[in-house]
């Protein structure tokens, strides 16, 4: 092969995958957001023709989106929207609370002073009221950077692509507590969030894991009460 048909191969292959990856994040948006809700059938050509891009990047973007667990593909009768049972949510949490809890294991003896002011920084950001969806969407990325900040501190990549590949899951399982009773659990919440940040702050492996149990947990079994309304 010379190395002209290298690189128009290459070029090729650059512009597939940001179809592929525009068609993804549109999609999931879509879901994340509830647009796209549990249940709901994905037609491919409909999809296609919204977007304005061929079949084979919504295709792809759909078998994507199967593997983050956001979509169910059945064979026969097409895709649809994932409804997560609470199982699902379980586990997903289950798995969530051993990851962080090793990476602060790990990580948290040789955590740096800028990850600990940062940490501060969420915490004053989640202490601040909710009452607008803006203020939701401040809170809730407060809080995943308060814990991807721990999970950042293992400096261990696979660790961090697993916790990455669970984030669906979350910001899904998120959506339940989207009602009032949810204000009422911040000031608990804040509570907890203190204690993680302390924990961190002391360099404390065993104090950060039991905070990040009991938060974790905690959550993990407010949700599934949510469910089983
Ligand atoms: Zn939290």
């Amino acid at each position: 092969m010379d190395i002209v048909a290298t690189e128009t191969l290459t070029l090729g292959r650059i512009e597939r995958r940001r179809a592929v990856d525009d068609v993804h994040a549109s999609i999931r948006e879509a879901i994340l957001s509830r647009r796209f809700y549990p249940g709901m059938r994905l037609n491919v050509d409909e999809l296609a023709e919204q977007l304005g891009v061929s079949l084979t990047p919504v295709r792809s973007a759909i078998q994507l989106l199967a593997a983050e667990g956001l979509v169910d593909v059945h064979s026969r009768s097409g895709s649809f929207v994932a409804t997560l049972s609470r199982r699902d949510l379980a586990e997903t949490f289950d798995i969530r609370c051993a990851l962080e809890c090793l990476a602060a294991e790990n990580g948290i003896v040789g955590i740096t002073d800028e990850a600990i002011q940062n940490a501060r920084k969420q915490l004053a950001i989640l202490a601040k009221p909710v009452r607008t969806p803006l203020q939701r969407q401040a809170h809730e990325q407060a809080n995943s950077e308060l814990h991807q900040i721990i999970i950042d501190s293992s400096g261990n990549k696979r660790l961090a692509d697993m916790y990455d590949s669970l984030q669906a899951h979350i910001a899904m399982g998120r959506l339940h507590n989207a009602d009032e009773s949810w204000q009422l659990r911040l000031e608990q919440e804040q509570a907890e969030h203190e204690e993680i940040v302390e924990a961190m702050a002391r360099r404390d492996s065993d104090g950060l894991v039991s905070a990040l149990r009991s938060h974790i947990m905690r959550a993990k079994s407010v949700l599934l009460e949510r469910m089983a309304e």
